[in-house]
């Protein structure tokens, strides 16, 4: 038997693909399924890796994007491929439903208390009463605060980026924009041509960025949002024994973005992998997901050295045509060929590929 706990997407999505060769139950303290929203929805193309191309929680696709410097300045980028914003309850439903599809058990309103002599100990918050479960595999996919990692001792050295988000009613011109800022990034992103989701991660005074943005997008706010982003740490241990991480639980989220939807779900299937061919699960996830959220974290730390003279020049200096060229070409994810093309389309430029560089190494 194995016991996932959290019915986010990356839970569903682990236990859609684990039915197919284990029984399977998902423990989630929360009544139903993708409530409440505590997310952006932005994603890359990448997305249909996981997800087929028709379905109804796509609500918008983008190719503008204006990056913004600390002067005010922007870069304007046309992508591609538009990236996606989506309907955050919709989208996690299609997980769970293929999950249900495969004969997964769900239990709604359990909350995950702990572990004791190889049993689970969850409380139906119906009834009040506690069970305990035995369990073969424990697999922890129950967000930033991990209840299972820190059952299991394995919550260590954890940082995050504090969230907040409005969701605005504001006319606008289907364009993303994004602010990075030393230990924080901002984003005001359209759901439709009348709907902004606009907000800010930092891991200091997220309250006071916050406000400073939303004086730029002044409209009514619909609801607001917050929550945790878990900062990557390639040390953090996420495996203790039979017991597992996966997604925010583990810290998988792009330290440039926040993203960490589409890392999460290449966790599930890394460790449905693992498990379905007895491998280390540590071995896949150094091989096919740290790599790129390592190559996120370098830069990220790089971004946090700029000074905001830098940022205003490094916005400057990618405003040539062949810079944004370049730019163009690539998804928010491509952060390797992001530096080689930066580095290559002109000579000033080659600084900043070349900090960055050296900061992997
Ligand atoms: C403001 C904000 C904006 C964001 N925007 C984006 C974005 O645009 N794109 C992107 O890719 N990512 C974004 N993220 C990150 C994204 O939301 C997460 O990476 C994603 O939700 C991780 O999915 P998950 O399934 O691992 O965890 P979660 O979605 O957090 O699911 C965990 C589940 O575990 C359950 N749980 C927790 N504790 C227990 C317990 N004790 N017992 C039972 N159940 C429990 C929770 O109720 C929850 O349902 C954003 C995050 C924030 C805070």
């Amino acid at each position: 038997m194995i016991t996932i706990i959290g019915a986010g997407p990356v839970g569903c999505y682990a236990a859609s693909l684990l039915a197919e060769d284990f029984e399977v139950a998902v423990f989630e303290e929360h009544s139903q399924v993708g409530l409440p929203v505590q997310c952006t929805g932005i994603l890359t193309q990448e997305i249909y890796d996981y997800f087929p191309r028709r379905n109804n929680s796509v609500l918008n696709q983008v190719n503008n994007v204006r990056i913004f410097a600390p002067d005010k300045k922007s870069l304007k980028l046309q992508l591609e491929k538009p990236d996606l914003i989506v309907d955050r309850q919709k989208f996690d439903t299609y997980f769970y439903n293929q999950a249900r599809k495969k004969g997964v058990k769900f239990y709604f309103s359990y909350r995950f208390m702990g572990i004791k002599d190889s049993k689970i100990l969850v409380k139906d918050l119906n009834s009040g009463k506690t069970k305990s479960i035995k369990f073969d595999y424990l697999i922890g996919a129950d967000g930033p605060l991990s209840p299972v990692a820190k059952a299991a001792g394995i919550f260590k050295n954890r940082k995050f980026f504090i969230g907040v988000q409005a969701v605005i009613k504001k006319k606008n011109s289907n364009i993303i924009d994004f602010y990075p800022f030393k230990h924080g990034f901002g984003w005001a992103v359209p759901e439709n041509k009348s709907i902004l989701r606009v907000g800010v991660a930092a891991t200091t005074n997220p309250k006071e960025h916050f406000a400073r943005l939303l004086k730029r997008y002044k409209g009514k706010i619909v609801t607001r949002q917050g929550g945790l982003i878990p900062v990557f740490n390639p040390a953090a241990i996420v495996r203790k024994a039979n017991i597992f991480l996966i997604g925010d639980a583990a810290g998988f989220v792009k330290a440039t973005t926040g993203g960490g939807i589409i890392p999460g779900l290449r966790s599930a299937q890394i460790l449905a992998h693992s498990l379905k061919y007895n491998l280390s699960y540590e071995a896949g996830l150094y091989l096919h997901l740290y790599p790129s959220l390592w190559a996120n974290l370098k830069m990220r730390k790089a971004m946090d050295d700029f000074s905001e003279q830098e940022w205003s020049q490094l916005v400057k200096d990618l405003n040539s045509a062949k810079a944004r060229k370049a730019l163009q070409s690539i998804n928010r994810d491509e952060i390797f060929s992001l530096l080689f093309k930066l580095g290559s389309s002109k000579p000033s430029l080659a600084k900043y590929g070349l900090k960055h560089l050296r900061s992997f190494f």
